[in-house]
């Protein structure tokens, strides 16, 4: 089919997520991708600045994890997994419980990001149910986004994205976001909450708030906030589905802080961006709180692909790439190279905020109307950059690279360049 027939089914029949279709644009049509590079259907390429919505970690059509997933369609492809199991789901369970802390022992399968919150959200509810202390209002963070399906818009940040559905939510009480003043209050906001009895968890994305702008805060903070949460008895949800497999620096944000969540989500880079699959991992004690007689204690949650044996056996290949130490001298590399250009950045005088963490690098632009998410400099950036050949979607008026790890030097200064380019074009 050729380009302008494939835009013109698609304008037919597709409906695109987060696009109000009256006034979009044309999309882009991707027909191959290779390591950094996206080519679109007229042979014109782009560096995948933002890892294709954060996932593809290690670069696009890695032949290591290719090979993986055509090993395994061979073996098996999909399996029922109530009352059947296979190989690559206990090998990857096995493993990526020996990478988190000791006490983080169960995996529950999904299929995103925003299932592997809603299970979590689910265990912390039926745990206190079935220890027979409802609890029933959750913490999040002011800005936070885990998600588009319904408990996980609950407790995401109020607004376009979720306003339909409000009258639906459940309780959530969010505090401040943790940054200059609103540090020690936010604590002492959750704190109140805390004391009421009546929080069965806390959720936060940890040290970086993804979808709000990549965010950053201190773990210094996020110790603190846990430590609060214990005292009280409400457990603690890490939504690590962005900030995990080396985004931050570590293989997890969590190993920064000192202190344990009680249930962690994962996802986006968990197959290297090849296939979707969420994982939930709680602890010994949650899980303990489900077993009974009953079948009605048990969690009766599933999806159809839960624990689907392709993405499986692709997370396992990736696991295995986070195992060599090329993995770990690119991620500190990009940091580094980050560094350097901020320099750069301060100079400019519409910049601010600017962000560092691991392989992540943030930064607004002075636009004069707040951090705004529908700003028109958004589209301006986004064009400007495709026509430059990269693709980088701006968060409102927040530009961030997050790339994959295989991206080569040219590639990371080209994309520097431009941005800075474009900080000079719109002075
Ligand atoms: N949690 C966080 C922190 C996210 O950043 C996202 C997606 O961006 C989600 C959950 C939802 O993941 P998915 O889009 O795979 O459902």
């Amino acid at each position: 089919m050729d380009r302008a027939t494939s835009l013109e089914k698609d304008k037919k029949h597709v409906w695109h997520p987060f696009t109000q279709m009256q006034t979009a644009g044309e999309p882009l049509c991707i027909v191959k991708a290779e390591a950094t590079t996206l080519t679109d259907a007229n042979g014109k390429e782009y560096i995948d600045a933002n890892s294709s919505w954060w996932v593809n970690v290690h670069g696009h059509g890695h032949p290591y994890l290719g090979e993986a997933l055509q090993e395994q369609f061979a073996q098996l492809d999909h399996v029922i997994f109530a009352g059947a199991t296979h190989p690559q789901a206990i090998k990857l369970a096995d493993r990526i419980t020996s990478l988190l802390p000791e006490k983080l022992e169960k995996v529950f399968f999904s299929d995103d990001g925003s299932t592997a919150v809603e299970v979590a959200l689910k265990m912390a509810f039926q745990y206190w149910h079935n220890k027979n202390e409802p609890k029933k209002r959750i913490i999040a963070l002011d800005g936070a986004y885990h998600g588009d399906t319904f408990g996980a818009m609950s407790i995401g940040q109020r607004g376009a994205f979720n306003k339909p559905f409000e009258h639906l939510f459940f309780d959530v009480d969010f505090i401040d976001f943790p940054k200059d003043e609103a540090r020690s209050h936010s604590l002492i906001q959750a704190e109140q909450i805390l004391q009421t009895g009546e929080v069965a968890a806390v959720i936060v994305e940890p040290l970086v708030q993804g979808s709000a702008g990549m965010r950053m805060y201190d773990a210094v903070w996020l110790d603190a906030f846990v430590s609060l949460a214990r005292k009280y008895k409400a457990l603690v949800i890490f939504d690590e589905v962005m900030t995990a497999w080396g985004r931050t620096g570590k293989l997890f944000a969590h190993n920064f802080c000192a202190e344990e969540p009680d249930l962690i989500c994962l996802s986006k880079g968990l197959t290297g961006g090849v296939l979707p699959l969420g994982l939930t991992v709680a602890t010994n004690e949650i899980y303990d709180a489900f077993l009974h007689p009953e079948t009605s204690k048990a969690l009766l949650h599933g999806h159809s692909f839960t624990g689907s044996a392709m993405a499986c056996a692709v997370a396992n290949a990736s696991l295995d790439l986070f195992e060599q130490p090329e993995t770990w001298d690119s991620i500190e590399w990009i940091e580094e190279r980050h560094r350097y250009f901020i320099e750069a950045l301060k100079a400019h005088s519409k910049v601010k905020d600017i962000g560092l963490c691991g392989t992540i690098l943030r930064f607004e632009i002075e636009t004069g109307e707040g951090n705004n998410y529908y700003s028109t400099i958004r589209d301006q950036a986004y064009n400007y950059f495709l026509e430059r050949g990269c693709l980088i979607r701006p968060l409102g008026n927040v530009l961030y690279l997050n790339p994959p790890y295989c991206i080569s030097e040219e590639e990371l200064d080209k994309l520097h360049v431009v941005l800075l380019d474009f900080l000079d074009d719109i002075s």
